[in-house]
């Protein structure tokens, strides 16, 4: 494996850990009580900021997701490889997102 290689799975692991500690330390959001207040508007304020809350959540675990499979693929020998073409994935875009599955070109095209 190239040093290159090395030390973005060394970012990885580290982005790894650091997104597990933030879903502990995320309060689990429970949206049962949500129309049980008194007053309509601190129930519809209420509810925004659970849901606010809970795509935060998503979002983190998302990206752990994404680091995982990325970490999967350091062990298959595929990291740095475009999952869609095949094509390598430029350097500095790794540097950027090391987790990227997709090189520039395919993911330009999907996010059209
Ligand atoms: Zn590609």
């Amino acid at each position: 494996m190239a040093v290159r290689q090395k030390a973005l799975k060394k970012r990885l692991l580290a982005k790894k850990e650091q997104l597990e500690a933030q879903i502990k330390t995320t309060p689990t959001v429970s949206v049962t009580n949500v129309g049980y207040g008194n007053h309509m508007a601190d129930d519809a304020t209420f509810a925004y900021e659970q849901t606010k809350e809970l795509s935060l959540q998503q979002n983190v675990k998302g990206l752990l997701a994404q680091v995982d499979r990325a970490l999967q693929r350091f062990d298959q020998g595929t990291y740095g490889v475009c999952v869609s073409c095949g094509q390598c994935i430029d350097a500095a875009r790794l540097r950027a997102i090391a987790y990227a599955p997709l090189c520039i070109t395919c993911a330009r095209s999907q996010s059209r």
